[in-house]
Order: C-alpha cells, then sequence, then structure tokens
C-alpha cells in the first residue's frame, strides 16, 4: 500500500470499489490484483489504524473479514455498513488511485499523447498504466464494407448506414409519448431514426437528445421501413454508435474500425491515437509469459503481435488470431493456477489405500438399497472409486440436479472409506440439512452396524463432550455436521473421506479446515446448482468434475405453468385443490431492490393479505431474512411437521429441505428470477411419488421475458436450464449471487471459447506436470504474485 495516501483517497477508492461490486451484484468481484473483500479489508485496516478511538472501523474489519465466506444478504448487510460509516463527505479531490499500478509499468498519463486531462479520464475508465491502456480492447470493431449507402436502402432490408448528425428533434406526441428522432446524412440522402420512450420525464428526454450532438458521426443498425410522415426511409429504436469520425469511410480504406468502451467527453480518435503509441513503444515489453513450445503447437502469435492486431486488425482473420491468442493467454493463465492449487494438494499421497471389499460394507448396502442405483449414479461411483484407490487424494465436484440421487452417492463413497477403516465426515451448510442428512444416514448405516454422529451448535456441553470422544477413539464411523465440524477439539482417529454438501456455501477455507481434520482424505464437494461444465472448470477449476445427468425411475417431473398476474385467481384455486388432497403450498417471493428489509416486509404483507382476503381457511407461515437462523429454521420445521398449510417466503428457503408434502410452488414477479434460481426454487417441490406443481406469475408483457419464462415450462433439466440462463445473462450474472470466484477475464467468452479452454486447461496441467515453472520466469513470477495472493485470501476468509 502506498504510505502517502490520505484516508481521503482512500474513501475515494473504497466508493468506487463498493460501486463495482454493487454493480455485479455482490459477487466479492476480483479486481486486477484481488478480490474486493480483500481490498476492502486491506484499505479498512489502514484506515482503522489512524481512527484506533472509533470503533466503527473495528466493526468493519470483522465483517469484511467474513465477507468472502458471507452469504447475500449478509454480504449486503455488511456493505450498507461500509456506505454509511464512508457517508462523511469531505470533498471529493481529484486523486490519481494508484493502488492498481505495478512499479514497472509507465503511468498511462506519459504515454506519448495522452497527459493528465486524457489521463484523468482513462482512469476513470480502470486504465492506469500503459499496459492497462494495450489490454483495453476495442468493444467491437466496423467493418465500412458491409455498410449500405442511403440511396440503395430498401424497406425490409436489416441493414447499418454510417452518416452525420443533420437534426435532433425531441418531442411529446399528443398522446403523451417521448420520441426522439434524428436525421442522418451521408453523400447520397438522409434517413430519420426514432426512439421511443414511453412516458419518460421530460428532462430524461432531453438528456437523451443531449447524446446525439448535431454533426457527430454516427452508425445506426436495424431495420429499415418507410416512413409516410417523414417521406423519406427510416428506422426505428435502431442500434446506434456515435463515433468521432469515420475516417476511414470516408477515404473508403479497408480494414476494421475498432470501436471502444468510452465515457462522454473522451473522444474516440483521441483514443485510437494514444493506443496506437502505446503499441509503438510499448507493446515489444509485454512480457511473453506462455511457453514457447505451448504457442507454436497451437499456433499463437507474440503477445505484441497479438495487441497490435487486436487493435488495428485489417481483416476478420487477423482480429480472430489475435483474439484466439489472447484469450488463450487469459484460459491458460486461470488454469495454470487451478493445476498449481491441485497439485499442492496431491503432493501428499493420501495414506488411505481403498479398495472394495468382497460382501463389505458397501455391497451390504447397495442390496439393502429399495431402488436400483441409476447409470448416472454409477457412472458418478465408478469415477470416484478410480480416484479413491489411486494415491492421489481426491478432489471432486459432483453436480446434480435436486433429487438426482447425490446423497447415495456421497454415502457409497464413505462407505468405501469407512469398510477400508477410516472415518467419514459430511458437512452441511444449515442445522437442517446437517440434520436431515443425520436421519438419512442413520437409517442407512445403523443396520449395517455402523455410528452416526450429527454435530451441530445447538448440543449441550455434555453431548458434545461425549461425541468428541467417541470420534477421537474411532467407535464412531461417520460425523455428519454443520461448521461445528470444523472446531477446534473436533478431532477425528482417522479421517478418510470428506463430503461436503452445497459446497458454494463454504468458504475454500472451511473446506480446507475439514480436510486438515485428516491426512489429506479424500474430497468430494457436492452442489444441487448446475452449471455449465465450462463454467465449473473456470470456477472450480481445481476440482474434477463429475455430473449426474440423470433423474431416478418414474419421477414425475414438475408440471410448470407462467400464469399473467391478472389471473392469479387461477392459482388460488389450484392452491385450494392441493391443500384439500392434504398438500402444502410454497408463496415465494423476489429480493425487492437487493434489500431484505423491503423484501421482508412484502412477504409480511403478503402474508397477512392471503390469510385476510384469500385463505382465511388455512394456516400460513411466514419467513424471510430478517429471521435469525433459528428462527428460520423453526418455521421451517413447523411447516415440515405440517403446522401450516401455506408457507409464504422471501428466496430463503433452504434448496435441500424435504418436505414431502410439499406439492406446488407458486413464485410471484417469476421476471425477477433468473432461470437456475426458478428452478432451484422449484426443486422444493416434487420430493415424493406425488405429482407436483410449479405455478410462475408475472406482470410482464415483454416477449423476450415471457420466452424465457416459457423455458421453465418445457425443461426440467437443471443443466439444460443452466445452460439457457448462462447465455441469456452471461457468467457474472449467472454466478450471481451464488458463488463468488469468476476470474478477470476481459476477452475469453466462457459460453463461446470451450474449446480453447478444454485446450488451454489440458496443457497448463501438462505443463505444471512435466515442466519445471522455475525454468519460465516470466510465468513463474506470475504464479508465484498470483498464489501469495490467493493464499492472503485464503488466509483472511
Ligand atoms: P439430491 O441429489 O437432491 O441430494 P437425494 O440424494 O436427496 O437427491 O435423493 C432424492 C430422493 O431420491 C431420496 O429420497 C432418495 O432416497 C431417492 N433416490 C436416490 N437414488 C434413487 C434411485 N436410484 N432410485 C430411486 N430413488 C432414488
Ligand atoms: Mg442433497
Amino acid at each position: 500500500m502506498n504510505q502517502q495516501n490520505t484516508p481521503i483517497e482512500n474513501i475515494d477508492r473504497l466508493k468506487k470499489a463498493i460501486e463495482i461490486e454493487v454493480a455485479h451484484r455482490y459477487i466479492d468481484i476480483r479486481g486486477r490484483s484481488c478480490p474486493f473483500s480483500m481490498f476492502i479489508l486491506n484499505e479498512l485496516k489502514n484506515i482503522q489504524r489512524q481512527n484506533k478511538e472509533n470503533p466503527k472501523w473495528k466493526k468493519l474489519v470483522a465483517l469484511f473479514s467474513r465477507y468472502s465466506t458471507d452469504d447475500l444478504s449478509a454480504r449486503m448487510s455488511s456493505i450498507r455498513e461500509l456506505v454509511n460509516a464512508l457517508k462523511n463527505p469531505s470533498g471529493q479531490p481529484k486523486s490519481r488511485p494508484n493502488f492498481l499500478k505495478k512499479p514497472e509499468d509507465t503511468d498511462v498519463m506519459y504515454v506519448k499523447g495522452v497527459g493528465p486531462r486524457l489521463g484523468d479520464m482513462l482512469n476513470k475508465l480502470g486504465i492506469f498504466t500503459a499496459s492497462d491502456l494495450l489490454c483495453y480492447y476495442p468493444r467491437k470493431y466496423l467493418d465500412y464494407s458491409t455498410s449500405t449507402l442511403i440511396e440503395d436502402l430498401e424497406i425490409g432490408m436489416e441493414a447499418c448506414v454510417f452518416g452525420e448528425i443533420k437534426n435532433v428533434h425531441a418531442y411529446t406526441s399528443k398522446r403523451g409519448l417521448n420520441i426522439l428522432t434524428i436525421t442522418v446524412a451521408d453523400y447520397t440522402g438522409a434517413v430519420t431514426a426514432s426512439w421511443f420512450y414511453g412516458r419518460t420525464n421530460p428532462k430524461l428526454l432531453q438528456k437523451y437528445k443531449s447524446q446525439y450532438p448535431k454533426g457527430a458521426k454516427i452508425i445506426l443498425t436495424g431495420k429499415v421501413k418507410y416512413d409516410d410522415y417523414q417521406g423519406s426511409m427510416a428506422f426505428d429504436n435502431p442500434q446506434v454508435d456515435i463515433i468521432g469520425s469515420v475516417e476511414n469511410a470516408t477515404q473508403n480504406v479497408p480494414g476494421l474500425v475498432p470501436v471502444y468502451p468510452l465515457t462522454e467527453k473522451l473522444n474516440i480518435k483521441t483514443l485510437r491515437n494514444a493506443i496506437k503509441n502505446a503499441l509503438e513503444l510499448y507493446a515489444d515489453n509485454m512480457p511473453e509469459i506462455i511457453p514457447a513450445y505451448i504457442k507454436k503447437k497451437h499456433n499463437l502469435l507474440s503477445k505484441s503481435q497479438a495487441l497490435h492486431l487486436i487493435h488495428f486488425p485489417q481483416t476478420e482473420e487477423e482480429l480472430e488470431q489475435a483474439r484466439q491468442s489472447l484469450v488463450f493467454e487469459e484460459l491458460f493463465l486461470v488454469q495454470l493456477k487451478f493445476a498449481y492449487l491441485r497439485q499442492a494438494n496431491t503432493k501428499i499421497l493420501s495414506p488411505q489405500k481403498i479398495k472394495p471389499k468382497e460382501n463389505g460394507l458397501l455391497e451390504q448396502f447397495i442390496k439393502s438399497l429399495p431402488f436400483e442405483l441409476t447409470d448416472g449414479q454409477k457412472n458418478a461411483f465408478n469415477e470416484i472409486l478410480s480416484d479413491m484407490k489411486s494415491e492421489e487424494p481426491m478432489g471432486r465436484l459432483l453436480q446434480g440436479d435436486v433429487g438426482s440421487g447425490k446423497t447415495v452417492v456421497a454415502c457409497l463413497m464413505l462407505l468405501a472409506a469407512i469398510e477400508n477403516g477410516f472415518q467419514g465426515a459430511l458437512m452441511a451448510p444449515t442445522e437442517i440439512l446437517a440434520e436431515q442428512h443425520y436421519k438419512n444416514f442413520v437409517n442407512w448405516l445403523t443396520p449395517l452396524g455402523l455410528s452416526v454422529g450429527l454435530f451441530v451448535g445447538k448440543h449441550s456441553t455434555k453431548t458434545r463432550k461425549q461425541m468428541r470422544e467417541n470420534l477421537l477413539n474411532g467407535q464412531m464411523n461417520l460425523a455428519i455436521g454443520t461448521h461445528a465440524l470444523i472446531q477446534d477439539g473436533v478431532e477425528f482417529q482417522n479421517l478418510g473421506a470428506v463430503v461436503v454438501d452445497e459446497q458454494h456455501r463454504f468458504g475454500v477455507k472451511q473446506r480446507s479446515l475439514l480436510k486438515e481434520k485428516g491426512l489429506n482424505p479424500e474430497l468430494l464437494t457436492m452442489s444441487a446448482t448446475p452449471i455449465p461444465r465450462t463454467l465449473a472448470l473456470t470456477v472450480h477449476g481445481d476440482l474434477d468434475l463429475t455430473i449426474i445427468n440423470e433423474m431416478p425411475k418414474g419421477r414425475k417431473p414438475i408440471i410448470t405453468t407462467l400464469i399473467q398476474a391478472g389471473k392469479r385467481r387461477q392459482a388460488y384455486e389450484m392452491i385450494k385443490k392441493e391443500i384439500i388432497s392434504g398438500n402444502q403450498v410454497y408463496v415465494v417471493f423476489p429480493l425487492i431492490e437487493e434489500s431484505e428489509t423491503l423484501s421482508a416486509k412484502a412477504a409480511t404483507k403478503e402474508a397477512e393479505r392471503l390469510q385476510r382476503e384469500v385463505f382465511p381457511q388455512y394456516k400460513i407461515g411466514l419467513v424471510h431474512g430478517k429471521l435469525s437462523p433459528q428462527e428460520k429454521e423453526t418455521v421451517m420445521e413447523d411447516f415440515r411437521a405440517k403446522k401450516y398449510d401455506i408457507l409464504v417466503s422471501t428466496t430463503v428457503i433452504e434448496v435441500g429441505v424435504d418436505v414431502p408434502d410439499a406439492t406446488l410452488i407458486l413464485i410471484e414477479n417469476a421476471e425477477r428470477f433468473g432461470l437456475s434460481q426458478l428452478h432451484q426454487l422449484r426443486g422444493r417441490v416434487g420430493r415424493s411419488d406425488k405429482q407436483s406443481y410449479c405455478v410462475l406469475i408475472t406482470d410482464s408483457k415483454n416477449n423476450e421475458t415471457i420466452n424465457r419464462l416459457k423455458i421453465m415450462e418445457q425443461s426440467s433439466n437443471g443443466f439444460v436450464i443452466a445452460e439457457k440462463d448462462l447465455e441469456i445473462r452471461g457468467p457474472g450474472e449467472f454466478l450471481g449471487t451464488r458463488q463468488s470466484g469468476l476470474p478477470d477475464l476481459s476477452l475469453a467468452d466462457i459460453i463461446k471459447d470451450t474449446k480453447t479452454l478444454e485446450i488451454a486447461r489440458e496443457e497448463a496441467f501438462d505443463f505444471l506436470k512435466n515442466e519445471d515453472i522455475k525454468a519460465y520466469s516470466a510465468l513463474f513470477e506470475w504464479l508465484k504474485d498470483k498464489i501469495t495472493k490467493d493464499l492472503d485470501i485464503i488466509n483472511s476468509g
């Protein structure tokens, strides 16, 4: 950290970071050098040092030490606390945040053609150094050869036109609609383009108008129609890019022109110039980080070439080649880190020699099950078993839809260890889930003569002491529990296998604490939140991946219906019918404006309304994020015990909780959820052989929204839905509130660059296995830096 920074400068930086984190929906976003929470924590510690007497900083330090492992609502509330603490307006001095700068890198201000004024603007875009500038890649490219001259436009064609803004007109129609119309001309004629803003406030309309200065060069893309009123060709709501100049267009030079994400005052010509200069002066100094033999094998460009061509390609082919090279580098580095973590983890060979025993516990257990294992379960267990037999300890992520039978697979894995003389542990994120597992495992394993213990916070000191003894002396074969399992004093005699359920709810640190209770035990983590393979490899790349993509036979898919808000009565009729048949119902509300308090209020009000006006005859329970964990669990227990017919809730209801009689879930404002989240919620019903239903309510009339929600009616496969969701929302939003750890990728597209990802992963793992990384100094430095920072995170998480 820079010692000269005043506290004020620190506060500006904090605010900026918070803005970014909130915009990314609290995923603990990774900055260039470390994750958000880590950065905040460091800053807070500095501030705390200078303000020893004020206790609020100490509290904030405590809050942000937990941030990376906190759930969404806790994260939101920590940020609110922080924002409040920072609301101390002491002016906003223009300062150059220099926390991102590496010492050997040139300040962007000193790049030829930049200077202090442009430098300030670039800083606002997150560009602080010459290499930042080189890595500020174009948002897209314009190919002037594909444009149409205005005189050649025809009705109905999809066209792209380059021209100059001649006229701008903003007005309110007789019906009160706000309309913005501009006239754009090239040397062959003129077209109009209109945007319709509904009943926007007029001030906003003026603001929109100011974005289209007369004389500016503009590109319109859209469908051509004929405007009777104007008597010319026209575009309605076209896509638009305002560019500083069309030098290439008028000169008719071949080549692609880069378009960059800009701020209001930043002129694209100036920016392009600055980048040109930076390329000449600095591109050759950029470290060639990928080993030469790998570059050669995959036909990758040198870093300098790639940078030149990504900014100023002459042809699509050049652009593609440059992109490939840079994408490969990004993905290779991400995977190299995983390869390293993996290697560090497997260096100590596991002492356990696992070999299935003839007529052992495993066989007996499988025979005792009232059902056949599905092929998906068998394959998953075979993968697990071959890992367990090998000397390298397993690190695996088991993904499968809710209800696909992951628990049985986990049990098989634990039994494999137990029948070879080891103990097992299973950790779940909440008491209610831990207890549910405990009941299952007691039913399954006591007939086999095994002893299972439950470790949760609420046990009396005496029970706890007894259980700890049994665990330590080896009488207990399997320990199931919450975080209580990783406390000091919980010791195993011989821990050989660890299962972590709903693994994304735990931090890296908690997982490793549990593992440390044994001597490099086999690790199986599980998640009922399917994420597509490429994304899984990008976020959990240190784990191998097993997928169960199959449901037990005879499972009835949940019937899903999308209903317009106006027809809510229909849904209430369905609810009545279910309750009369002796079933139970969930009613779920989305998070309102990122605020747990507002959401809790909305849910409370709705519960009261339903009770008073719609279902006076039924018992209605309520659960929301403002209740304590203990209160939440009590309500859930009561619901399970059928003390309520209907449970109104915000999104806090647990993913894995089994309420077999719950057969209908109604989700209000469904459009506010991502598809995967809807699928998760839907998984709370259909937990028995009864037919279950999911009703999605929306008041949206937007076609895109409706079509998106209709996917839920059509598919019940979590992986299919996850792919679609990822496609629609992109990885950041998709992972959003559920998991953090998305690496900082500027060019690579997790959805499109699947193939490159697989290749880069293989190369990275092979490289670390076969080469001495110390012989590759740039790469070695990079990795060292990365790992130290990550270790810091682990240690502070
Ligand atoms: P999840 O993957 O959501 O953790 P569970 O392991 O809890 O799923 O399984 C859901 C239900 O399906 C449980 O009641 C379990 O006993 C049952 N089940 C698991 N495997 C099978 C199977 N092969 N055939 C039939 N039912 C199964
Ligand atoms: Mg489960």
